[in-house]
Parts: C-alpha cells; structure tokens; sequence
C-alpha cells in the first residue's frame, strides 16, 4: 500500500527554496518490506551543497536571532498542528522508507508534535536567572544566546523524531539549521521541513542537505560557518565527528549506541517483565538506541521467565509494517541484516544457546525485504560479544545471574551507557538499582524504552559526551549563557574588593 502522494524526484531545501544537488546525482530511498517500492529519489549532495547552505543559514541568522522568541514559537505550534493533522499520512511514509510497523511509526510523529509544542512553549519561558549582586546598586542577571548555525546529522531509526529533538529547541533558541538526515529515510525529514516551511519559516533558518556520510556529513562538521553540531548516530562515526570538531573547540552533542539490559529480579512481576522484554527486546526491530538488547534474569525464576519469554517471541508476526497484523518489521537495509547474521553466527561460535530464531527470512512476503526472524540467545555470558557489542537487530541475549550486585555488575559491565530497567517489587532494591545503574536512562518495572520528551535523554560512557537530548536540557545545549551586570552607582565598584 503505497502514499500516492509523494513525488518521485526529491530535492534539497536551501534558503527556503527546493533545489537539487550540485552533483546532479540521486540516490534511492526504497521500502525495506518491499525493495521493488521506490519512495523517492534523493539528491547526492557534495561539499558545494553544503556550502551553499550553511551560507543561507548564516545570512538568515542576521534576522532569525533578533526575532522575539515567542514569535519563534509561533512558527512552531502552526507546524505542530500541521504535523497532527497529517499524522497518518507522515507515519505510512515513514512506514514505507524505514520499515517499522504503523503504530510505531505513529508514536514516532507523535514524539515530533509533542517536542515541537513542548518547544514552542519554551518561546515563552527561555529562562535565565536573574540575582542579587554584592555590590550596592547593581544589578546582575543571565541570558540565553544562540549559538550561530547548528549542523545536525541523524540516524535512520526514528527519522521524524530525532530531526525534531534537535531541530526545534535550536530554533527556538534563536539558531539556524543545516540537517543532514540519514540516507536510508531522507523523506521524514523532507516531510518536517517542508511542514515548516509552509508554517512560516522565513528561508534560510532551517536547510536539508541529503547525501552520504562522508560526503556532506563530514564538510558539514568542519564548516568554519558551523557554530555547533548535534550527532546521532553509532559510536564509530561520533568519534570522528567528535575529533573534526575538536581542533576549533566546536561544541559537539553527541548521542550514540547503546547495549540496553532489562533486569528481572526473583520478586518480579514475571508476566509484566515477559511482556516488557518482548517489547524492548523486538519493537522497532531491536533497532532502538534503548532496545533490551540484553536481559539479565536471577536463578531461582530464570527457566520460568525464559520459557514464557521464548513462547512469546516464537508467536511474534513479522512481515510488512503497514499490514496492521504485522508485530515486527524488516530491517533497515541489507547491510544491518547482514550484520544480524553475522553476530547469529558470533553467538553460536561463542556457545550461546539458540533458544528460538536465528535465520534470515525468504521467500512469500519476505522475497523482496530484509527480514530476520527474532531470535534469543539462552545461557549468555556477561563477556560475549553478543552481551557487550551492539547488534543494532532482532537478537536478544539472556543472562543468569544470583544476586542483586551480580545483575548491577553485569548491567554496568558494558561500554555504552543509555537505558537499564530493573523489575523488582523491593523498594530498597529498586532505590539502589535507581543509584547504581551507570545510564543516563534508567526504568522500575517498565522497559527500557519509553522515553517522553520534557525529560533529558541520553547516555553516558561511549553512548555520550555529557550534553543530553530533549527537556530544557536540550536548551542548554542550543543557548549559550551571557551573564549581564549592570551598574547604576555612578563610581567604578570593584567585585571582591568593594562594599
Ligand atoms: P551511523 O553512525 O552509521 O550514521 C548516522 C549518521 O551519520 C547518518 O546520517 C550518516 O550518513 C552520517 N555519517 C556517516 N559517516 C559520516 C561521516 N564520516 N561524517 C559525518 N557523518 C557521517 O548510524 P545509523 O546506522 O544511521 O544509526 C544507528 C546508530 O545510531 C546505532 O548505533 C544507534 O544506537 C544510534 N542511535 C543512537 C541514539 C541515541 O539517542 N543515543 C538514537 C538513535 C540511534
């Protein structure tokens, strides 16, 4: 079931007007279900492109930033309600480019009209603090300022929301935009901009370039125009945006991979923690930054959970995203199935237990897209590479464990750092897991997705840099602080010194 109303041939948006790529190159945006389904081609932009942007950005920033924040936010909640409106049919493009079911999909949208609200109604608060001095008439008080041009890049995964954790507070704080978004689903961005656009966005203040990684992510990171970058991707290509930024102290947001556990202590509600692992384990595709990619079970209730845990995903349907019966999706492209392959092998090779999947799917509705069959791995252990690597797919890795400090142990035993959930009906232990967990996320008998978007997300270790998504600490981000003293003494007062 295809959008009709999408065109064929898609273009950049620069200085407020659709123009192709230099290059006069295009590359494809096909249906992972269903590679016979063209959603679009997508201009492959070079340096040149990015130029010309980051230029109009630079030009649009003279007046964007004098426009008074709340008219900002004006702009803002008519393409939040834009977005509601054309809801449904943003989510079946969605669907179409990057594979995960409708009512994922939906979600996804929804998370871009709930941040887009959420930051339009920053327009009006922008806070700063104002402070007595200690000297005698004066008065002294901080601001937020923007922080120029903001050169986004994004994931694949959540292709509306991420664009919109990131796009709206820099334009609410008074920035201008050049995004990147990623080139398997290039249309959801397409969709945003172009809701922008008609909202009212003067041209200029938000550019998409589209392309490849190298070619336009990178020039765009090291523009001497760029004031600050917000990446999110995986780990490997964050540390390279991490160190082109660094020789111009460039602020750099990063927000990267992640190796999720999902911890089921013996009191645990073990219906709610089997629901929950199949959930965090296989929605999206196990392609969440947040998914349970590893679920730590303790002895006595291990074999029960695990059995449950098993029937479960045996039952789950894969198949077409748009086909509402459909649980799970097909991967993003064939290299991350062919990565889920190779990490099936990984496991077995290390002497996991195959307890259910396994294989890529073929033939019947699953001849022209990338699927895999949901698979668990049994009897892990902590150092695997299927327990410590992100696999970025429909694998999940089980792990005993005998106590609470062991389940700790092992949660914080990996290089990432975003999301751990803990299933316990122990205040005292749900406390100390609260504490100990080493994540910028962490759950109580939830799973270990879900996040809402006025609170601050992301991770810590090689999942972060420090700087945090969404909630008004996306603000800190996007704002740099001035500090203001004004004297009305008439006499030169010297801090520390005088009065
Ligand atoms: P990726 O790192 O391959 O690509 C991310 C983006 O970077 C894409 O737009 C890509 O074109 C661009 N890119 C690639 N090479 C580049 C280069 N040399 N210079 C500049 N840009 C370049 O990641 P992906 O496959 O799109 O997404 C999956 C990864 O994203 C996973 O690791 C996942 O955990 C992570 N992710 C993290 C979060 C989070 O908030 N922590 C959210 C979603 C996804």
């Amino acid at each position: 079931m295809a959008t009709a109303a999408v065109p064929k041939v898609l273009k950049n948006f620069i200085n407020g007007e659709w123009i192709e790529s230099s290059s006069g190159r295009a590359f494809e945006d096909r249906n992972p279900a269903n590679t016979d389904d063209l959603v679009g081609m997508f201009p492959s932009s070079t340096a040149e492109d990015v130029d010309a942007a980051v230029m109009a950005a630079s030009e649009a920033l003279k007046s964007w930033r004098l426009v008074p924040a709340p008219k900002r936010a004006e702009i803002l909640y008519r393409a939040a309600e834009t977005l509601v409106r054309r809801k449904e049919d943003l989510a079946r493009d969605m669907t179409r480019e990057m594979g995960k079911v409708l009512a994922e999909t939906r979600g996804d949208v929804q998370e871009a009209i709930d941040m887009t609200y959420y930051m339009a109604g920053e327009g009006r608060r922008l806070a700063g603090q104002t402070t007595p001095s200690e000297l005698r008439n004066k008065f002294a008080m901080s601001v937020r300022q923007p922080l120029g041009v903001c050169g986004m890049i994004t994931p694949w995964n959540f292709p509306m929301a991420i664009p919109s954790w990131k796009i709206m507070p820099a334009l609410v704080c008074g920035n201008t935009v050049v995004i990147k978004p990623a080139e398997d689903t290039p249309l959801s961005t397409y969709n945003l901009a172009q809701i922008l656009s008609e909202a009212g966005l003067p041209g200029g203040v938000l550019n998409v370039v589209n392309g490849e990684g190298p070619e336009v992510g990178a020039p765009l990171v090291v523009h001497p125009k760029v004031s600050a970058v917000s990446f999110t991707g995986s780990s490997e290509v964050g540390r390279l945006v991490n160190e082109a930024c660094a020789p111009n102290f460039r602020p750099c947001h990063l927000e990267m991979g992640g190796k999720n556990i999902l911890l089921v202590l013996e009191d645990a509600n073990l219906e709610l923690a089997v629901e929950s692992a199949v959930w965090a384990g296989f929605g999206t595709t196990g392609q969440r930054c947040t998914a349970a990619s590893r679920v730590a079970v303790q002895k006595n209730v291990y074999k029960e959970f695990l059995d449950k845990f098993v029937e479960r995903v045996k039952a789950l349907r894969v198949g077409d995203g748009l086909d509402t019966a459909t649980d799970m999706g097909p991967c993003i492209n064939e290299k991350q199935l062919e990565t889920v392959m190779k990490y099936v092998e990984i496991g077995k090779g290390e002497g996991a237990r195959l307890a259910t999947g396994g294989q890529r799917l073929t033939g019947g509705p699953y001849a022209r897209g990338w699927f895999h069959e949901p698979t668990v791995f049994a009897d892990c252990d902590p150092k695997m590479r299927i327990a410590q690597e992100e696999i970025f797919g429909p694998v999940v890795a089980v792990l005993e464990f005998d106590n609470f400090e062991q389940a700790i142990e092992i949660a914080n035993g990996v290089v990432y750092g975003l999301s751990a959930s803990i299933y316990t009906r122990d205040v005292n232990k749900a406390f100390a897991a609260m504490r100990d967990l080493h994540t910028g996320i962490a759950y109580v008998n939830a799973p270990t997705i879900g996040a809402e978007i006025h609170l601050p997300f992301g991770g810590t270790k090689r999942t972060g840099n420090g700087h945090r998504e969404a909630g008004t600490a996306a603000l800190d981000f996007y704002s740099e602080w001035k500090t203001l003293y004004i004297d009305y003494s008439d006499r030169l007062q010297r801090a520390q010194m005088d009065g």
